[in-house]
Protein backbone atom coordinates (compact mmCIF):
# COMPACT_ATOMS: atom_id res chain seq x y z
CA UNK A 1 0.00 0.00 0.00
CA UNK A 2 1.65 3.73 -0.88
CA UNK A 3 0.96 6.57 1.21
CA UNK A 4 -2.20 8.08 -0.56
CA UNK A 5 -3.86 4.45 0.06
CA UNK A 6 -2.77 4.63 3.46
CA UNK A 7 -3.93 8.43 4.46
CA UNK A 8 -7.23 7.80 3.09
CA UNK A 9 -8.45 4.48 5.16
CA UNK A 10 -7.12 6.93 8.48
CA UNK A 11 -3.07 6.45 8.44
CA UNK A 12 -2.29 9.19 10.78
CA UNK A 13 1.58 8.60 9.74
CA UNK A 14 1.19 8.83 6.33
CA UNK A 15 -1.44 11.73 6.54
CA UNK A 16 1.32 13.55 8.51
CA UNK A 17 3.63 12.63 5.95
CA UNK A 18 2.13 13.59 2.97
CA UNK A 19 1.32 17.22 4.50
CA UNK A 20 5.11 17.50 4.62
CA UNK A 21 5.42 16.59 1.03
CA UNK A 22 3.03 18.91 0.67
CA UNK A 23 4.41 22.00 2.89
CA UNK A 24 7.90 21.50 1.33
CA UNK A 25 6.24 21.43 -2.28
CA UNK A 26 7.38 18.14 -3.64
CA UNK A 27 6.07 16.96 -6.92
CA UNK A 28 5.01 13.86 -6.01
CA UNK A 29 2.62 14.77 -3.24
CA UNK A 30 1.14 17.51 -5.82
CA UNK A 31 1.00 14.69 -8.02
CA UNK A 32 -0.70 12.71 -5.12
CA UNK A 33 -3.89 15.11 -4.45
CA UNK A 34 -5.15 13.48 -7.82
CA UNK A 35 -5.74 10.56 -6.27
CA UNK A 36 -6.79 12.32 -3.02
CA UNK A 37 -9.46 14.78 -4.81
CA UNK A 38 -12.20 12.12 -5.18
CA UNK A 39 -12.62 11.44 -1.75
CA UNK A 40 -13.54 14.44 -0.61
CA UNK A 41 -15.95 14.63 1.73
CA UNK A 42 -18.49 17.27 2.82
CA UNK A 43 -17.31 18.15 6.08
CA UNK A 44 -17.93 20.78 8.41
CA UNK A 45 -14.33 23.16 7.46
CA UNK A 46 -14.34 25.54 10.38
CA UNK A 47 -11.62 28.50 9.88
CA UNK A 48 -11.09 30.08 13.36
CA UNK A 49 -9.81 33.69 12.98
CA UNK A 50 -8.94 36.50 15.66
CA UNK A 51 -5.91 38.42 16.81
CA UNK A 52 -3.51 37.15 19.03
CA UNK A 53 -4.44 36.52 22.63
CA UNK A 54 -8.09 37.11 22.10
CA UNK A 55 -8.18 33.02 22.91
CA UNK A 56 -8.17 30.96 19.83
CA UNK A 57 -6.18 28.41 20.97
CA UNK A 58 -8.33 27.93 24.35
CA UNK A 59 -11.44 27.43 22.67
CA UNK A 60 -10.13 25.11 20.21
CA UNK A 61 -9.31 23.15 23.05
CA UNK A 62 -12.59 22.73 24.59
CA UNK A 63 -13.93 22.58 21.01
CA UNK A 64 -11.55 19.22 20.80
CA UNK A 65 -13.05 18.03 24.59
CA UNK A 66 -16.55 18.57 23.59
CA UNK A 67 -15.95 16.81 19.90
CA UNK A 68 -13.90 14.16 21.18
CA UNK A 69 -16.36 13.22 23.86
CA UNK A 70 -19.19 12.48 21.36
CA UNK A 71 -16.77 10.45 19.49
CA UNK A 72 -15.88 12.76 16.82
CA UNK A 73 -12.72 12.73 14.85
CA UNK A 74 -10.97 16.05 14.41
CA UNK A 75 -8.11 17.32 12.60
CA UNK A 76 -6.92 20.99 13.20
CA UNK A 77 -4.57 22.72 10.82
CA UNK A 78 -2.84 25.64 12.71
CA UNK A 79 -1.70 28.43 9.84
CA UNK A 80 0.91 30.82 11.94
CA UNK A 81 2.32 33.42 9.68
CA UNK A 82 5.61 33.13 11.58
CA UNK A 83 9.02 34.98 10.32
CA UNK A 84 11.58 32.87 9.03
CA UNK A 85 13.94 33.76 12.20
CA UNK A 86 10.90 32.59 14.70
CA UNK A 87 10.02 30.01 12.72
CA UNK A 88 8.95 26.97 14.91
CA UNK A 89 8.25 29.11 18.46
CA UNK A 90 4.91 29.45 17.76
CA UNK A 91 4.55 26.09 18.74
CA UNK A 92 5.09 26.97 21.86
CA UNK A 93 2.23 28.90 22.18
CA UNK A 94 0.06 26.18 21.76
CA UNK A 95 1.58 23.42 24.14
CA UNK A 96 -2.18 23.43 25.85
CA UNK A 97 -3.25 21.57 22.26
CA UNK A 98 -1.14 19.68 21.77
CA UNK A 99 -2.11 17.51 25.24
CA UNK A 100 -4.40 16.31 22.63
CA UNK A 101 -1.97 14.76 20.21
CA UNK A 102 -2.02 11.72 21.95
CA UNK A 103 -6.07 11.05 21.29
CA UNK A 104 -6.75 8.72 18.71
CA UNK A 105 -9.75 11.09 17.52
CA UNK A 106 -6.95 13.98 17.54
CA UNK A 107 -4.85 15.26 14.23
CA UNK A 108 -3.03 18.21 14.98
CA UNK A 109 -0.87 19.90 11.87
CA UNK A 110 1.29 22.97 12.87
CA UNK A 111 2.41 25.21 9.38
CA UNK A 112 4.07 28.28 9.00
CA UNK A 113 2.99 30.31 6.00
CA UNK A 114 5.80 32.15 6.28
CA UNK A 115 6.98 31.53 2.62
CA UNK A 116 3.81 33.04 0.89
CA UNK A 117 3.15 36.87 1.06
CA UNK A 118 0.10 37.19 3.15
CA UNK A 119 -2.29 34.95 3.08
CA UNK A 120 -2.53 30.88 4.55
CA UNK A 121 0.18 29.90 2.50
CA UNK A 122 -0.50 28.14 -0.57
CA UNK A 123 0.29 24.09 0.77
CA UNK A 124 -2.85 24.91 3.51
CA UNK A 125 -5.19 25.09 0.78
CA UNK A 126 -4.03 21.51 -0.45
CA UNK A 127 -3.72 20.41 3.12
CA UNK A 128 -7.91 21.34 3.65
CA UNK A 129 -8.40 19.42 0.69
CA UNK A 130 -6.66 16.44 1.81
CA UNK A 131 -7.65 16.35 5.21
CA UNK A 132 -11.22 16.54 3.77
CA UNK A 133 -10.50 13.21 1.75
CA UNK A 134 -8.77 12.12 5.37
CA UNK A 135 -11.57 10.44 7.35
CA UNK A 136 -12.29 13.23 9.76
CA UNK A 137 -15.74 13.99 10.88
CA UNK A 138 -14.61 18.26 11.29
CA UNK A 139 -11.41 19.88 10.03
CA UNK A 140 -10.59 22.90 12.09
CA UNK A 141 -7.76 25.74 10.64
CA UNK A 142 -6.69 28.59 12.81
CA UNK A 143 -4.88 31.85 11.84
CA UNK A 144 -3.39 34.06 14.41
CA UNK A 145 -2.96 37.98 13.56
CA UNK A 146 -5.60 40.29 11.95
CA UNK A 147 -4.54 40.90 8.42
CA UNK A 148 -4.81 38.62 4.93
CA UNK A 149 -4.91 35.72 6.41
CA UNK A 150 -7.83 36.10 7.90
CA UNK A 151 -10.22 37.59 4.92
CA UNK A 152 -8.81 34.33 3.18
CA UNK A 153 -9.92 31.89 5.78
CA UNK A 154 -12.90 33.10 4.64
CA UNK A 155 -12.43 31.29 0.51
CA UNK A 156 -10.80 28.27 2.84
CA UNK A 157 -13.42 27.12 5.28
CA UNK A 158 -17.39 26.68 5.02
CA UNK A 159 -18.00 28.18 8.10
CA UNK A 160 -15.60 31.31 9.57
CA UNK A 161 -15.79 31.74 13.05
CA UNK A 162 -14.59 35.07 14.12
CA UNK A 163 -13.25 34.80 17.98
CA UNK A 164 -12.91 38.06 19.64
CA UNK A 165 -12.12 39.56 23.52
CA UNK A 166 -12.08 42.55 25.25
CA UNK A 167 -8.97 44.53 24.86
CA UNK A 168 -9.03 48.43 24.14
CA UNK A 169 -10.20 49.73 20.77
CA UNK A 170 -10.04 46.36 19.46
CA UNK A 171 -13.54 46.78 18.51
CA UNK A 172 -13.86 49.81 16.64
CA UNK A 173 -10.66 48.19 14.81
CA UNK A 174 -12.47 45.30 12.91
CA UNK A 175 -15.81 47.34 12.67
CA UNK A 176 -13.29 49.17 10.44
CA UNK A 177 -11.64 46.49 8.47
CA UNK A 178 -14.87 44.58 8.11
CA UNK A 179 -14.10 41.49 9.75
CA UNK A 180 -17.15 41.29 11.47
CA UNK A 181 -18.34 41.03 7.80
CA UNK A 182 -16.59 38.21 7.08
CA UNK A 183 -17.62 36.43 9.97
CA UNK A 184 -20.83 33.12 9.48
CA UNK A 185 -20.10 33.29 13.56
CA UNK A 186 -19.48 35.68 15.82
CA UNK A 187 -18.03 34.24 19.48
CA UNK A 188 -16.89 36.62 21.92
CA UNK A 189 -14.52 35.24 24.33
CA UNK A 190 -13.67 35.82 28.02
CA UNK A 191 -17.42 36.68 28.98
CA UNK A 192 -16.23 35.16 32.71
CA UNK A 193 -14.70 39.13 32.56
CA UNK A 194 -17.52 41.86 32.94
CA UNK A 195 -15.77 43.78 29.61
CA UNK A 196 -16.10 40.61 27.93
CA UNK A 197 -19.98 40.50 28.90
CA UNK A 198 -20.04 44.22 28.24
CA UNK A 199 -18.44 43.16 24.77
CA UNK A 200 -21.08 40.92 23.94
CA UNK A 201 -23.92 43.22 24.51
CA UNK A 202 -22.26 45.76 22.08
CA UNK A 203 -21.62 43.54 19.14
CA UNK A 204 -25.07 41.87 19.39
CA UNK A 205 -26.25 45.55 18.19
CA UNK A 206 -24.36 44.32 14.56
CA UNK A 207 -25.89 40.90 14.21
CA UNK A 208 -26.80 41.08 10.58
CA UNK A 209 -27.58 38.84 8.05
CA UNK A 210 -24.63 37.53 5.56
CA UNK A 211 -25.73 37.50 1.60
CA UNK A 212 -26.52 33.81 1.69
CA UNK A 213 -29.58 34.65 4.00
CA UNK A 214 -27.87 33.45 7.18
CA UNK A 215 -28.42 35.54 10.55
CA UNK A 216 -24.94 35.96 11.43
CA UNK A 217 -24.91 35.01 15.64
CA UNK A 218 -23.24 36.61 18.39
CA UNK A 219 -22.23 33.97 20.68
CA UNK A 220 -20.58 34.67 24.39
CA UNK A 221 -18.51 32.08 25.36
CA UNK A 222 -15.87 31.61 28.13
CA UNK A 223 -13.15 29.17 26.95
CA UNK A 224 -11.19 29.74 30.35
CA UNK A 225 -14.37 27.99 32.31
CA UNK A 226 -15.73 26.08 29.24
CA UNK A 227 -19.00 28.20 29.28
CA UNK A 228 -21.09 28.21 25.87
CA UNK A 229 -18.30 25.88 24.14
CA UNK A 230 -21.46 23.33 23.11
CA UNK A 231 -23.91 26.53 22.41
CA UNK A 232 -21.27 27.34 19.30
CA UNK A 233 -20.34 23.64 18.64
CA UNK A 234 -24.71 23.53 18.02
CA UNK A 235 -24.49 27.01 16.25
CA UNK A 236 -21.62 25.71 14.17
CA UNK A 237 -23.90 22.25 12.95
CA UNK A 238 -26.31 24.51 12.55
CA UNK A 239 -24.73 26.86 9.47
CA UNK A 240 -23.22 23.20 8.47
CA UNK A 241 -26.90 21.95 7.86
CA UNK A 242 -27.92 25.62 6.49
CA UNK A 243 -25.02 25.33 3.71
CA UNK A 244 -26.05 21.65 2.74
CA UNK A 245 -29.56 22.20 2.69
CA UNK A 246 -28.99 25.13 0.35
CA UNK A 247 -26.67 22.83 -1.40
CA UNK A 248 -23.70 24.90 -1.26
CA UNK A 249 -20.88 22.57 -0.78
CA UNK A 250 -20.00 22.43 -4.62
CA UNK A 251 -19.76 25.83 -4.93
CA UNK A 252 -17.65 26.64 -1.62
CA UNK A 253 -15.29 23.51 -2.77
CA UNK A 254 -15.18 24.82 -6.27
CA UNK A 255 -14.04 28.48 -5.15
CA UNK A 256 -12.09 26.65 -2.64
CA UNK A 257 -9.91 24.34 -5.70
CA UNK A 258 -9.85 27.83 -7.74
CA UNK A 259 -8.12 29.56 -5.25
CA UNK A 260 -5.58 26.89 -4.28
CA UNK A 261 -4.99 26.53 -8.26
CA UNK A 262 -4.68 30.26 -8.50
CA UNK A 263 -1.55 30.22 -6.13
CA UNK A 264 0.00 27.11 -7.49
CA UNK A 265 -0.31 29.50 -10.76
CA UNK A 266 1.60 32.38 -9.04
CA UNK A 267 4.23 30.17 -6.93
CA UNK A 268 5.06 28.32 -10.56
CA UNK A 269 5.36 31.54 -12.46
CA UNK A 270 7.21 33.06 -9.58
CA UNK A 271 9.84 30.14 -9.00
CA UNK A 272 10.31 30.11 -13.30
CA UNK A 273 10.85 33.90 -13.66
CA UNK A 274 13.78 33.32 -11.06
CA UNK A 275 15.01 31.17 -14.38
CA UNK A 276 17.48 34.12 -16.04
CA UNK A 277 16.60 32.56 -19.62
CA UNK A 278 13.48 32.79 -19.37
CA UNK A 279 13.52 36.78 -18.83
CA UNK A 280 17.09 37.98 -19.48
CA UNK A 281 16.44 38.01 -23.11
CA UNK A 282 13.45 40.11 -23.11
CA UNK A 283 14.21 42.50 -20.83
CA UNK A 284 16.87 44.48 -23.33
CA UNK A 285 14.23 44.10 -26.52
CA UNK A 286 11.26 46.36 -23.92
CA UNK A 287 13.87 48.75 -22.22
CA UNK A 288 15.44 49.68 -26.45
CA UNK A 289 11.56 49.99 -27.58
CA UNK A 290 11.77 47.42 -29.43
CA UNK A 291 8.28 45.76 -28.22
CA UNK A 292 6.08 46.70 -25.72
CA UNK A 293 5.13 46.08 -22.21
CA UNK A 294 1.84 43.80 -23.22
CA UNK A 295 4.47 41.92 -25.76
CA UNK A 296 6.87 41.64 -23.35
CA UNK A 297 4.16 39.75 -20.98
CA UNK A 298 2.98 37.98 -24.22
CA UNK A 299 6.52 36.52 -24.73
CA UNK A 300 7.54 35.80 -21.10
CA UNK A 301 3.89 33.90 -21.17
CA UNK A 302 5.03 31.93 -24.87
CA UNK A 303 9.11 31.15 -22.88
CA UNK A 304 7.15 29.74 -19.23
CA UNK A 305 5.14 27.90 -21.56
CA UNK A 306 8.25 26.31 -23.24
CA UNK A 307 9.52 25.96 -19.83
CA UNK A 308 6.86 24.17 -17.97
CA UNK A 309 6.27 21.48 -20.97
CA UNK A 310 10.06 20.03 -20.53
P1 LIG B 1 -4.65 32.97 21.09
O1 LIG B 1 -3.39 33.77 20.91
O2 LIG B 1 -5.81 33.61 20.43
O3 LIG B 1 -4.49 31.52 20.71
O4 LIG B 1 -4.99 33.03 22.67
P2 LIG B 1 -4.74 31.96 23.83
O5 LIG B 1 -5.71 30.84 23.76
O6 LIG B 1 -3.29 31.62 23.88
O7 LIG B 1 -5.13 32.85 25.09
C1 LIG B 1 -4.51 34.09 25.38
C2 LIG B 1 -4.65 34.40 26.85
O8 LIG B 1 -6.01 34.62 27.20
C3 LIG B 1 -4.17 33.27 27.76
O9 LIG B 1 -3.50 33.81 28.86
C4 LIG B 1 -5.45 32.58 28.18
O10 LIG B 1 -5.33 31.94 29.44
C5 LIG B 1 -6.42 33.75 28.25
N1 LIG B 1 -7.81 33.32 28.01
C6 LIG B 1 -8.25 32.49 27.04
N2 LIG B 1 -9.57 32.31 27.14
C7 LIG B 1 -9.99 33.04 28.21
C8 LIG B 1 -11.26 33.27 28.82
O11 LIG B 1 -12.31 32.75 28.43
N3 LIG B 1 -11.27 34.12 29.90
C9 LIG B 1 -10.16 34.71 30.37
N4 LIG B 1 -10.30 35.51 31.43
N5 LIG B 1 -8.94 34.51 29.82
C10 LIG B 1 -8.85 33.69 28.76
Amino acid sequence: MDLVEQLLLGDKKALARFLRGLEEMQAWAYAGLKRIMPYVRDIPVIGIAGGQGVGKSTFIDRMIEALSKELKSIAILLVDPASESSGGAFLGDRIRMQRHADNPLVFIKSMSSRRSSGGLGLPAWWMIETLCAAGFDYVIVETMGIGQDEKEIKDAAFTTVLLVAPSQGDEIQMLKAGLLEMADIIVVNKTDLPEGELLAAYLSGFERYSKDGWKVPVVPVSARTGKGTLEALKIITEHFNFLRQRQMFAQKRLNLVRNALEKLLIHFIQLKLEDEQICNPVIPRLASGEIDPIEAVDELFRRLRCKLSV
